[in-house]
């Protein structure tokens, strides 16, 4: 196995892992350890080249370190994506000898599921480290993070119709929901429980039909749901969604989701603001899904309680980020990122 530090100058530590016998080539981000280990997921996609894949790495790796600020946790922010088809080019052997990377940066990264891996996959991982979460079994095994994913992201959604309708419910609301994989579906039953009226898309039709017979909502094709009237807009598919082409069609008063990376650009969040759509922070909505990871890694014992919390302290700091927003009529994109700021440089002095 070859072990390349790559210059990186934002970043903590980032290594290539390369091993041509087992066609395992890679990169492992480490962000910030300020707060803690970096955490964040291991992907693996076939990106096109290296280079690609090192960005991504790079940039996702930042945004761990602002989702686990944002969560309040102790954790700092890393990333790992492995260049691949995961369909056709993982193997245990594969998967044990990127473990054995981890090993061997002692404990300065975690980590756990994403695009392209299960929890199968971390249990070839976690047979060569200590370092990773996203078990199905063990003492402190967290499962699926996805039903916990779906109620930080309801809850977020609450504290926007607050901010955006001035309503304290959502009974009566239109909400429209793009994806409806792990985290859109159980969304679904959350804002249909509490008496929103649901508009969702799926590029998997089938799942469309079903979700859409399950909470009685209507079904429009993937383009459509941009240009649909609705209250509030939940992105819960993929990133890079909300942009100059999309934004000038959007009929909501707000747009509150769980999809990781939403904005194409971060000047995507002023072109909302300008429009009046109030953004709630993807990186401050989703946390829910780290918080229960990070219950594996920090060892919590009190399981419920502890996410109960945390949760809680998500839907606070959304709170925060909102008031602060519209005092200083700035886009609550811009807050988010400046109190993360502050709760590192704070931790820093
Ligand atoms: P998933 O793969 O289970 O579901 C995604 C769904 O989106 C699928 O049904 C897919 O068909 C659909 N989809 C893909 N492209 C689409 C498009 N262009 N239009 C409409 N539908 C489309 O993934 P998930 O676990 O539900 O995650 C959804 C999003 O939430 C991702 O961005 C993920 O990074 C983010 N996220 C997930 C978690 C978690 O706990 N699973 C935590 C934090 C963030």
């Amino acid at each position: 196995m070859d072990i390349t530090i790559v210059d990186a100058p934002e970043h903590e530590r980032v290594v290539e892992f390369k091993d041509n016998s087992l066609g395992l080539l890679g990169y492992i981000a480490i962000h910030s350890t300020q707060r803690g280990p970096a955490a964040g997921g291991v992907r693996m996609r076939p990106f096109g080249h290296p280079a690609e894949a090192l960005d991504d790495a790079l940039r996702l790796a930042r945004g761990m370190t602002f989702k686990n600020a944002a969560a309040d946790l102790p954790l700092g922010g890393g990333k790992a994506v492995i260049i691949g088809d995961p369909h056709e080019d993982k193997s245990p052997e594969l998967l044990q000898a990127f473990g054995r990377v981890i090993q061997g940066l002692n404990g300065l990264y975690w980590t756990a599921e994403d695009m392209g891996m299960t929890p199968a996959d971390m249990a070839h991982i976690g047979s060569e480290t200590e370092f990773v979460a996203g078990l199905a079994e063990g003492e402190f095994a967290s499962g699926d993070p996805s039903p916990i994913t779906a109620r930080g992201i309801f809850n977020a959604i609450r504290v926007t119709a607050q901010h955006r309708f001035r309503l304290s419910g959502l009974k009566g609301l239109t909400v429209s929901v793009q994806g409806l994989g792990h985290v859109g579906e159980h969304l679904c039953q959350l804002l249909h429980d509490s008496g929103a009226q649901l508009i969702v898309t799926d590029i998997d039709t089938r799942q469309a039909a079903r979700v859409a017979e399950r909470f009685a909502a209507r079904v429009v094709a993937p383009d459509a749901i941009y240009g649909v009237e609705a209250d509030i807009f939940a992105p819960c598919a993929i990133g890079g969604i909300l942009n100059e082409t999309s934004i000038p069609l959007l009929k909501v008063g707000a747009v509150a989701g769980g999809a990781n990376n939403q904005l194409s650009r971060d000047r995507d969040a002023q072109l909302l603001h300008e429009r009046g759509i109030l953004y709630a922070p993807d990186f401050v909505a989703n946390g829910g899904g780290i918080v229960n990871v990070a219950t594996e890694i920090l060892r919590v014992a009190e399981r419920e309680a502890w996410v109960a919390g945390r949760l809680q302290a998500l839907e606070q700091t959304m709170d925060r980020i909102l008031t602060r927003a519209k005092a200083e009529a700035v886009s609550p994109h811009e807050v988010a990122e400046s109190i993360v700021h502050e709760m590192l440089s704070l931790q820093a002095a």
